[in-house]
């Protein structure tokens, strides 16, 4: 038997209870018996993870939900092999669905050909659609469910109580999800989830990589500041709705003015 290291009371985060790094985050949030997992990760971490459940004392056959925040690989390529071992239903956000069921190569992060990126992406059928507002009962705690798009359109996060599971959507060093366009990524949408949380009232984050840290002001100041100044650079391309350098330029060719006239 492994003793239970919960980070809150009914939290277990799977790395953090393992002592090193397994994969992303992967919280299993229980209450006496019941129990679900947020994202599960690779599938080679599977077994290591369905082992320590066991050795935690969790009975693998009351495991009630198996989450995916989003359909990234890192977090859900391990989906398939762990329904078929804990027999419990798939939850995600019907965005999710199609990159799931299908197995998209590309949205997913799975197949990064220009970087000699190629994963194997097994399908897996999504048992229960949960939308904004939808509330997930493991037990007695009530998981609500956010959408928040913008690092990918079916991005979720998850209140309990003062805790929001918050997925992708900001690390601790104010990093955000990668922005992507093959990935869906919406730099508005995601500007308006970010503004979400940082409004809320939660006190901590549990993100999907990385540690988990208290909610701060100056964080979100700061990432909210970079993240809107993409909204007219073009760092992440396509991503971006607007480039008014582009503008100045028509109009400096329209005038004919020479680069010594730049401002
Ligand atoms: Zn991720």
């Amino acid at each position: 038997m492994l003793e239970r290291r919960p980070i809150f009371p009914g939290v277990i985060e799977m790395n953090h209870q393992a002592g090193w790094r397994i994969g992303c985050n992967v919280y299993l949030v229980y209450d006496d018996r019941d129990w679900a997992l947020i994202d599960i990760g690779y599938e080679e971490s599977v077994d290591e993870i369905v082992e320590m459940i066991r050795e935690l004392d969790f009975p693998l056959s009351q495991c009630r939900a198996l989450v995916a925040t989003h359909a990234d690989v890192d977090h859900i390529q391990g989906l398939a092999k762990a329904k078929g071992i804990l027999k419990a239903p798939v939850l995600a956000h019907p965005k999710a669905v199609e990159s799931l069921e299908s197995g998209d190569r590309i949205k997913t992060f799975a197949e990064i050909a220009a970087q000699n990126v190629h994963m194997h992406l097994p399908v897996v059928k999504v048992d229960r659609q949960v939308v904004d507002g939808d509330v997930i009962e493991v037990g007695g705690h009530r998981l609500e469910v956010w959408h928040t798009p913008g690092h990918t359109d079916s991005q979720l996060a998850f209140r309990l109580g003062n805790l929001l599971l918050s997925g992708d959507n900001i690390y601790r060093d104010g990093s955000v999800g990668a922005i992507d366009a093959h990935h869906g990524s919406d730099i508005p949408a995601f500007i308006e989830s970010l503004e979400r949380i940082a409004a809320s009232d939660v006190e901590w984050l549990l993100p999907s990589h990385g540690p988990i840290f208290r909610k701060d002001d100056g964080l979100f100041a700061a990432t909210l500041d970079r993240v809107r100044g993409y909204l007219k650079l073009a760092d992440f391309g396509t991503c971006a709705p607007h480039w008014p350098l582009i503008e100045e330029w028509d109009r400096e060719l329209a005038e004919g003015r020479p680069p010594s006239a730049a401002r």
